[in-house]
């Protein structure tokens, strides 16, 4: 299983999954058509399947253009309000490409109907993967691009649509239970203000401070920061060291929403998950 990271508008990520012995591909987000089949075409791979995380246009806009350019192409997600939708996900449903198995994990809580995708490989080596849409390294801080501080733009990573406690248990529960070594493969690249962010809740972590070390040195040459692994998600990331009450009596009741909200407004951060 080969994963093409590619960024696409602002700070977005579409990846394109090979597999590697049938030449198959499965597009992860698929948002900017022409982008994404320029490389199909490089890699002399065939488009079979696109799966998106979520309805937002950010993650899901080329799904119509993509459609009509691939005949066949078959679109999944768990949401209807997903353009071009032609198979609708449940929970925990499992898929197969080829060599490549993918299980299906709603998340909800960014919205309802937020789907991970966990891949993996029988008999192989390599690690596997999570493309977890719009949980970048499980917490994703939006700033208002415009009309004020109330209202934010794309919202992604906001808690939009779910409650704190299905924040909670996509987070911890779904996610936070696959095997450390998964790499972690999100929608966008906010790296380096969501490690400030946690410098903020635990100024005297050291892994905070080297990852985002690090993290702005990518910044600077331009390369992404995905993937992570899970297990590193574990030592820096604040959503995840909840459920080890690293932090907890700091400040706010854990599985209530003015825990989750009320950390994001820790040092004056405007932002959602
Ligand atoms: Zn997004
Ligand atoms: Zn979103």
């Amino acid at each position: 299983m080969k994963v093409k990271v590619i960024s696409v508008l602002e700070d977005n990520y579409m990846y394109l999954v090979i597999e590697e012995n049938t030449r198959e591909a499965i597009a992860v987000d698929a948002t900017v058509p022409k982008r994404l089949l320029e490389i199909v075409k490089k890699e002399e791979v065939k488009l079979t399947t696109i799966l998106t995380t979520h309805h937002h246009w950010d993650h899901s806009r080329g799904n119509e253009e993509l459609v009509q350019l691939c005949p066949g192409l078959r679109v999944y997600g768990a949401d209807e309000r997903i353009g071009a939708l032609t198979h609708k996900l449940t929970h925990n449903q499992e898929l197969k490409f080829g060599a490549i198995c993918v299980r299906c994990l709603l998340t909800p809580g960014h919205t309802l109907g937020h789907m991970c995708y966990f891949m993996w490989e029988d008999n192989c080596p390599d690690a596997p993967a999570v493309f977890s849409g719009t949980w970048r390294c499980f917490f994703v801080l939006h700033t208002p691009r415009s009309q004020g501080d109330a209202l934010f733009i794309g919202g992604c990573g906001r808690l939009l649509e779910g409650t704190a406690e299905q924040m909670y248990r996509s987070l911890n529960e779904t996610l936070g239970t696959l095997p450390k070594e998964t790499k972690v493969f999100c929608g966008h690249e906010h790296t380096v203000r969501n490690l400030k962010f946690a410098l903020k809740v635990e100024p005297d972590n050291e892994t905070v401070k080297t990852k985002l070390a690090w993290a702005k040195a990518r910044d600077d040459d331009d390369i992404p920061t995905v993937p992570s692994t899970l297990g590193e998600e574990f030592h820096y990331n604040p959503f995840l060291r909840v459920v080890n009450n690293l932090y907890v009596g700091i400040t706010y009741r854990i599985y209530t929403k003015e825990f989750w909200e009320g950390h994001l407004q820790l040092g004056g951060v405007r932002g959602f998950l």
